[in-house]
């Protein structure tokens, strides 16, 4: 392994020079993915600015409801929030329902968002992987693909996105604040993940540089009724098979308006908008429910070992929006 030149950030404007600086440098918040990767040989940069000193772990109440969450938050306070647990349910039980608890102390929700894939062909470091040397192919469409993606995918790339938190956020339309070379700008989160295409080793808009520094999520009233359900293979440490982050309004036992979004199953967390169009204004019960889960994964495409994600999917996405209309006691 090269040696890696360490530096600390305790100002915003330095992080970004510093990084600038060098090409092959990185950004080191909680270092869960970062750390882990650079022990694989999967990523080597030259330098690492760590930027746990930044002013940038608050959690605050905006005037109009909403919340701004910086990025260097860690996921287990954000969770415990009082705010965040009681304005944004899907967001505290997302993050609750990853890693560990100890992961999530020191994970930060800027990291999050750019966690790598858990494909285990990328993180092996030698077999062919366009998202880690693009060009040499893809090794899991022929091979052990049970964990992943059948919506969103490519003949280049179909790993599955890991990230619980950023399934919330999507259903809530919140966007991620940027610093950078380029000023500062707000990017909406559903054009922040990139469908793979024929470029999956281009997974998010950000230039070299460009520096997280917040997630803000709009003010929804929605949102107060609203659950993110996980399906994995043991009850804890794992990531999802299926997941749904659903938020739903019943008036006189129809649909009023419903958020809905999947983990687990796309290449990026996965807005479902064609199902949502679906239970808009319909009633709310299981046959509605089920027609716009087969709606929503009439275009997945299995590919061997993860057939079973197409029904595991629709049953997900029916036990969370039952769930849902439940906690209305609308059904
Ligand atoms: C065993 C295990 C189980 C896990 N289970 C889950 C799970 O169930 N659900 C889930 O959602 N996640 C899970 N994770 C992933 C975990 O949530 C992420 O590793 C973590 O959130 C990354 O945050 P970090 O602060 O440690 O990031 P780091 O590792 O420090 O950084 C990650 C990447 O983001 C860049 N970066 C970090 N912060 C910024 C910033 N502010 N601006 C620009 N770039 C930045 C870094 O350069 C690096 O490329 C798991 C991880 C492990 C190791
Ligand atoms: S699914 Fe993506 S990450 Fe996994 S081997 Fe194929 S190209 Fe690489």
């Amino acid at each position: 392994m090269r040696p890696i030149s360490y530096a600390r950030a305790t100002e915003v404007v330095d992080a970004i020079a510093t990084v600038l600086a060098d090409p092959e440098s990185a950004y080191l918040a909680g270092g869960t993915t970062e750390i882990d990767l650079l022990r694989l040989d999967v990523v080597r940069p030259t330098a690492l600015v760590d930027i746990n000193d930044l002013p940038l772990d608050q959690i605050q109440e905006l005037a109009d409801g909403g919340l701004r969450i910086g990025a260097l938050a860690r996921m287990s306070d954000v969770a415990e929030d009082p705010a965040v647990a009681l304005r944004f349910p899907m967001i505290a039980q997302a993050l609750l329902l990853g890693a560990s608890p100890q992961l999530r102390h020191m994970a930060s929700m800027g990291g999050n968002l750019l966690q790598r894939v858990r494909c285990s062909y990328f993180r092996d470091g030698v077999s062919p992987c366009n998202k880690r040397s693009p060009g040499t192919g893809c090794s899991a469409l022929q091979g052990i693909n049970r964990g992943h993606a059948i919506l969103g995918t490519s003949e280049h790339c179909i790993a599955t996105h890991p990230s619980d938190v950023a399934v919330a956020l999507v259903a809530l339309d919140a966007s991620v604040h940027i610093e950078g070379p380029s000023g500062a700008r707000a990017i909406p989160i559903s054009d922040f993940f990139l469908l793979p295409g024929e470029t999956p080793h281009l997974e998010h808009p950000l230039e070299h540089g460009d520096l997280i520094v917040g997630i803000e999520v709009p003010s929804s009233t929605v949102a107060r009724t609203s659950l993110y359900l996980k399906v994995r293979d043991r009850e804890s440490y794992e990531f999802a098979l299926a997941s749904a982050a659903v938020a739903l309004r019943v008036e006189g036992g129809v649909i009023a308006d419903v958020r809905l979004a999947l983990g687990g199953i796309a290449t990026r967390p996965w807005r479902a908008h064609r199902a949502e169009q679906l239970l808009m204004g319909a009633r709310a019960e299981q046959a509605a429910f089920a027609s716009a889960a087969r709606a929503e994964l009439a275009d997945a495409i299995p590919r061997g070992m993860n057939a079973f994600k197409v029904e595991l999917a629709q049953r997900t996405i029916v036990r969370a929006l039952e769930t849902a209309a439940d906690m209305r006691g609308a059904t």
